[in-house]
């Protein structure tokens, strides 16, 4: 059995069932079953079931909340913009079945037209920071172009994805379709990657277990879409509206306690205006209300793990340069305070690895120059942000910055209508938007002689 704890209070919050092998197994099974039916039909009736399910999940929309702020130590306010998330990703992809359009290219002696197929049955494995939204992000596309799921959500956060899987079944979707398998990584998730009836894997989580994937995926040539670490960079120009830079800087860093690939865990300050905005800053962590993720006030609750508080408490040892600490509760649930580190140099652990917790390092930059050779000075590229009143250098620091997705003037990252993915190793693939169609099919060429 999975004994499913609650963070914020250390308790067990539920016990499910632990899937292995044999339950992927039989999961696939039921999935390639339920393929042929699927695909086949209409897209204007594929097209409200996804509508059936965006209105299930609104129906359900607060009971699904309390269940992930639970389970996920979220506050009830994210969890809810979460849930509503979810419904507008099936609503978005309710209008794809029957826009998945082909193109007819000119030959010689017929007519030549492209179709766009589903790949079959797809593997879905995501991590524990956004539970059912990533979750989302992959089913709304795969099943809008014909294709069935096995979802293997993360061991810490079972409790939203088996719901789910009640619920689809409520709007109408025939058995067979979305298949829930709650299961270890290392047994479940890896056999979802080995196994030769699973056409793709779409992954979102570390960038060490995507490396594992793709090597995985390998040996059958799947296809495999991955959504993996950042360590995205916040630069503030001088002549920007510090205040508000300041002000909107702790959301873009503490949301979702750090545990955020996009978290903007680098702030890059123009030197000569780095003392205002660290003036600016320090209020405003301060009043970052951490506490328990039901408190209607909390913006912040705890981290997921005992393990992963370790993780990042190792970001800032007793001699780190801790510029600004906030507050956390004391007592039960895994806890940390935001943390500002300056000053920290472009090599330190804080700047160079992600940290996946509340923990922000601020730097100074003397130029345009120095501010995009700093943002790019990473592995990753993920997301980013960019500060500043002139719209010129706007554009060309947004063009300059090695991410596939950035800001201007906002932290924002995710919209259900624009695609979101990687540079580098953050990963490859686009998810949302309409780009996201593009990974759940395959292009056929088709050529029709006409004598
Ligand atoms: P992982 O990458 O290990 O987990 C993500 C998902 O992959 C989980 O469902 C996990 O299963 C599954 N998984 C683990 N190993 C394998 C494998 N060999 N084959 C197939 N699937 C596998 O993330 P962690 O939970 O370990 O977090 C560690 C770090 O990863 C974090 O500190 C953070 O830096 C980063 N991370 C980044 C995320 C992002 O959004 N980019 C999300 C989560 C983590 P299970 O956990 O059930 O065993």
């Amino acid at each position: 059995m999975l004994e499913v704890i609650e963070p914020a209070t250390e308790r067990t919050l539920a016990t499910v069932r632990r899937a292995g092998v044999e339950e992927a197994d039989a999961a696939v099974a039921r999935a390639r079953a339920a393929y042929p039916a699927w695909r086949a039909v209409a897209p204007a009736d594929r097209a409200r079931l996804l509508g059936r399910i965006a209105d299930v999940v609104a129906e359900h929309a607060e009971e699904l909340a309390v269940l992930e702020a639970r389970n996920a130590g979220k506050p009830i306010s994210d969890a809810r913009g979460e849930m509503g998330m979810v419904a507008d990703v099936f609503r978005y992809y309710a209008g794809a079945p029957e826009r998945l359009l082909g193109d007819t290219i000119p030959v010689t002696g017929g007519h030549a037209f492209t179709v766009r197929e589903p790949l079959g049955v797809v593997g879905l494995i995501v991590p524990w920071n956004f539970p059912l939204v990533i979750a989302a992000w992959k089913l709304g596309p795969a099943l809008a172009a014909g294709n069935t799921v096995v979802l293997k959500p993360a061991e810490l956060t079972p409790l939203t994805a088996l719901r789910f899987a009640e619920l689809v079944l409520e709007a109408g979707l025939p058995e067979g379709v979305v298949n829930v398998v709650a299961g270890p990584g290392s047994t479940v998730g890896r056999r979802l990657v080995e196994h030769p009836d699973v056409a793709k894997i779409a992954f979102t989580g570390s960038t060490e277990v995507g490396r594992a994937i793709a090597a995985g995926a390998a040996e059958t040539i799947k296809r495999v879409t991955l959504e993996l670490g950042g360590k995205s960079a916040n630069v503030v120009f001088a002549d920007a509206d510090l205040d508000a830079a300041a002000a909107a800087a702790p959301g873009a860093v503490f949301g979702n306690a750090g545990q955020d690939c996009c978290a903007r865990s680098r702030i890059l300050v123009e030197a000569r205006a780095l003392d205002d905005f660290m003036a600016a800053l320090e209020p405003a962590v301060r009043a970052v209300r951490v506490g328990d993720p039901l408190d209607e006030s909390t913006e912040m609750g705890p981290l997921i793990s005992a393990g992963q508080r370790e993780a990042v408490a190792s970001f800032v040892p007793d001699d780190a340069p801790v510029a600004v600490r906030g507050s956390a509760p004391a007592g039960p649930g895994y806890w940390f305070a935001p943390t500002v580190l300056c000053p920290v140099g472009p090599a330190d652990r804080a700047v160079r690895e992600e940290i996946f917790g509340p923990v922000v390092a601020v730097l100074p930059f003397r130029d345009e120059d120095e501010a995009i050779a700093l943002a790019n000075d990473t592995i990753y590229g993920l997301s980013g942000s960019i500060w500043t009143r002139d719209g010129a250098r706007a554009l060309r620091v947004a063009r300059a910055i090695e991410t596939g997705v950035l800001s201007v003037n906002s932290n924002t990252s995710v919209r259900v209508s624009t695609p979101f993915g990687g540079f580098k190793q953050s990963g490859y693939g686009r998810e949302l938007g309409p780009h996201a169609l593009d990974a759940y099919t395959e292009v056929k060429s088709i050529y029709y002689a006409v004598p």
